[in-house]
């Protein structure tokens, strides 16, 4: 059984197995459907997702969709944090609204950061490198979870639908854990659904890219964002081939006689019926007077939906789910969509097994000097062979190689070039010194450019509210 845990050392070998264990879906089933795949995307960096069509349709119908994601301001940023920054930023220039978190309440809570540290690391580290890399300050939204009011109403509400029992048997919290660093789990689960708030242009389609390690919270969250809602919308085939009879017509909705076994769609209260409000079965009134299909019948707590060709039925459940969000909203609900994710997958450390923050030969800092980094490089683990004739005569293991997963995942930007890094490797053609030079010298590249880019983002913050509140 594989153990997914966002706070410790996860080690996943086997992606294959997230699919069936954890019902996450391959990613590349949708790479045909996406204009201009991002590199992580064509290069299976990013292995899975929940739920991302919706965002894909979105993307491709030029309708509104959100992206999101976090970085604990814990410590130096890393290449591992670049992907999910590339990730934003991709998801931003192809048309959503973008938000950034720095999680200091998180960090506060969890790894015990002073507040102090939290904006010095948050603003130096993070939000620099990530406007470095391309985010439009403009237009996106780059906040701290400790001074956004939205974010922490929003998590109050949250948290009346989720409980003690529920979050430690998800995140294996003991009687020991604060109750602080339990909050920090409600925070990070309205960050998520902060950019369905009306405040930003209401429900929308959203995605969270994420490390795969992080699926607990997305699954959560998913789960929570279901339950602030009032109706759920279904698909239903009913074989009965016996008459539907209207139980409980109030409103005197019925319609000619339903052929039963075709799909039909259902709304339904998302309430028991001991809570079953006199607004929500208003709300529900005001839905099914909504539907303009004459077969529709009106129960007490659920409108069904009839006498839809199997051929039209998405069509028609994303117009009824429409209705129905709009009319929740009008009720004083949220409407919200279920957020969406895309996982990659881990870097390797440069020693070999996981990066870790403790071990810094593991990592490259966008930090630190360009020199440094290419220092790392040239005594990175590689994949090849003890001499030099035996990696000319079986080729090295370019899949077991943290060089070439450097190459791959932030060095080249063509997909040729990495196909025939590869294939020279695997046929003995390429030697690991030279290769390691060849890292080096691009990774040496890569920070220092970067490190300029960095300079050039403190003026542009020079304008932004949060480098203005803390850095002025
Ligand atoms: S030749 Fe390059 S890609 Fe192949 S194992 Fe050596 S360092 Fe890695």
């Amino acid at each position: 059984m594989i153990e997914i845990d966002p706070w410790g050392v996860a080690d996943i070998k086997d992606y294959a197995r997230l699919f069936t264990e954890f019902g996450i879906s391959p990613f590349k089933e949708l790479l045909n459907r996406i204009e201009e795949p991002h590199l992580y995307m064509r290069r299976g960096i990013i292995v899975g997702h929940r739920g991302y069509e919706e965002v894909l349709r979105a993307m491709n119908e030029r309708s509104k969709f959100a992206v999101m994601s976090g970085f604990m301001p814990s410590g130096r940023i890393h290449l591992g944090g670049k992907m999910v920054m590339d990730e934003i930023i991709w998801h931003q220039r192809m048309g959503g609204d973008a938000f950034a978190c720095i999680a200091d309440m998180e960090s506060h809570s969890v790894r015990g950061t002073s507040w102090k540290e939290c904006k010095e690391i948050g603003l130096n580290e993070y939000i620099l490198s990530l406007v470095a890399l391309g985010f439009d300050v403009e237009k996106g939204h780059i906040y701290f979870q400790s001074e956004n009011k939205n974010l922490r109403d929003l998590a109050f509400e949250l948290g009346r639908e989720v409980n003690f029992s529920e979050i430690s048997a998800i995140y294996g919290f003991s009687g020991d854990v604060n109750i602080s660093h339990m909050i920090s789990v409600v925070m990070q689960n309205a960050d998520i659904l902060q950019p369905q708030l009306l405040e930003y242009g209401g429900p929308k389609p959203a995605v969270i890219p994420v490390g795969v390690d992080q699926d607990p919270h997305i699954r959560l969250t998913r789960d929570i964002a279901s339950r602030m809602r009032m109706f759920r919308v279904e698909k239903r085939l009913d074989k009965s081939k016996k008459p539907h009879d209207i139980r409980i017509p109030r409103i005197g909705i019925s319609g000619r006689s339903a052929r039963l076994d075709k799909p039909y769609i259902s709304i339904r209260a998302k309430q028991e019926k001991r809570r079953f409000t006199q607004l929500d079965r208003e709300a529900l009134e005001e839905i099914a007077r909504r539907i303009k299909c004459p077969a529709k019948k009106y129960y007490e707590m659920h409108v069904d939906v009839f006498g839809i060709e199997a051929s039209e039925i998405d069509r028609n459940m994303r117009e009824i789910e429409e209705i129905v969000r709009a009319v929740e909203m009008e009720y004083g609900g949220y409407g919200f969509f279920f957020p969406a994710a895309t996982y990659h997958r881990f870097m390797q450390g440069l020693t070999g097994g996981k990066m870790s923050s403790s071990i810094p030969e593991s990592y490259i800092a966008l930090t630190e000097p360009p020199e440094e980094a290419a220092r790392k490089v040239k005594r990175a683990k590689t994949g090849g062979r003890v001499t030099v004739e035996e990696q000319k005569k079986h080729g090295g293991l370019p899949e077991q190689c943290t060089v070439y997963d450097l190459l791959m995942s932030h060095l080249i930007e063509e997909d040729d070039h990495v196909k025939e890094i590869f294939e020279e490797c695997k046929n003995g053609k390429r030697m690991c010194n030279a290769c390691k030079s060849q890292a080096a010298e691009l990774m040496f590249s890569f920070i220092k450019h970067h490190q300029e880019e960095r300079e050039r983002a403190k003026e542009v913050l020079k304008g932004h509210e949060i480098y203005k509140r803390w850095f002025r």
